[in-house]
């Protein structure tokens, strides 16, 4: 069993405004495997960003801890990156330019560094585009091209805030299944947040659900599916694939309907 690459217990945390006090995680503790695809889904609402940004030491907790164990083995933290529902590409810059975007900014752009952007470009067929702009991309492209522009800075973990929630149906599988298929092919540990509940059963190794706000762990459950290759529609095809959903359905539907 790999070790784990991040340890919460017990985290809490609660907005302050002058409105009041707005609890959002109650009592989040798990552990993130190096080189593990984890989801995480939750109601709307719950406290799964806050939970990321915690994990990304944007924000930091009002109890609990938090280990980090740099999987090179070095004392400082892990290095994270982070993937959003809108790429946030720059329209005026080229691909290239964008996917190197954060190899600029911290004056990085070393040789070896600009190769393995072209690397990643090629592996996963933006090469051709690299001298194109962003608005000549396709929606999938884009996220592509974001994902790339995160892998580039070599983070230890990827944080993935509901990245594909503003594709539409069709493009969102194919593209969450070149996602998917990228990050298990530079091994990347990756904690992805989505409420999409296919989506975490066919992409990740394990599923966490939190209750509604103030968040808590309601339950985990881990995921082996029987299938011939990981594209989607072969793990929506699996025989354990139901099962996964109506359990995650079951827990889930009986938050929300509570919120009635
Ligand atoms: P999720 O990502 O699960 O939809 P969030 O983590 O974004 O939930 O938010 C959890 C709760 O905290 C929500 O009720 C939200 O309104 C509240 N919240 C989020 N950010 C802030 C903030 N900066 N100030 C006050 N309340 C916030
Ligand atoms: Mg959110």
């Amino acid at each position: 069993m790999n070790k784990p690459i991040l340890q919460l217990r017990n985290i809490a945390y609660s907005y302050h405004s002058l409105s009041g006090e707005i609890p959002a995680l109650s009592d989040i503790s798990f552990d993130v495997k190096e080189g593990e695809f984890l989801a995480v889904v939750g109601p709307s609402g719950c406290g799964k960003t806050t939970l990321l940004s915690i994990i990304a030491r944007l924000l930091m907790p009002e109890k609990g801890t938090i280990v980090f164990n740099n999987p090179s083995g070095a004392l400082e933290y892990p290095k994270t990156g982070y993937m959003l529902q809108h790429d946030h590409l720059l329209e005026w810059r080229t691909v290239f330019r964008n996917v190197t975007l954060g190899l600029e900014i911290t004056h990085q752009e070393t040789p070896e560094k600009i190769a393995y952007a072209e690397k990643l470009l090629a592996d996963y067929g933006l090469y051709r585009f690299k001298d194109k702009h962003p608005c000549e991309l396709s929606g999938g492209m884009r996220q592509r091209a974001a994902l790339i522009r995160t892998l580039v800075m070599e983070p230890d973990i990827l944080l993935l805030d509901e990245p594909f929630s503003a594709l539409d149906y069709q493009t969102r599988l194919s593209v969450s299944g070149d996602i998917g298929r990228i990050i298990r092919d530079t091994k990347k540990t990756a904690v992805l947040i989505t409420h999409d509940l296919s989506e975490a059963i066919s992409l990740s190794d394990r599923i966490i659900i939190l209750s509604k706000r103030p968040a808590f762990v309601k339950k985990e459950v881990a995921i082996a599916l029987s299938r011939a290759d990981d594209t989607p529609l072969s793990s929506r095809s699996a025989p354990e694939f139901q099962e996964y959903f109506n359990l995650l359905w079951k827990e889930l539907s009986h938050d929300v309907s509570n919120e009635k």
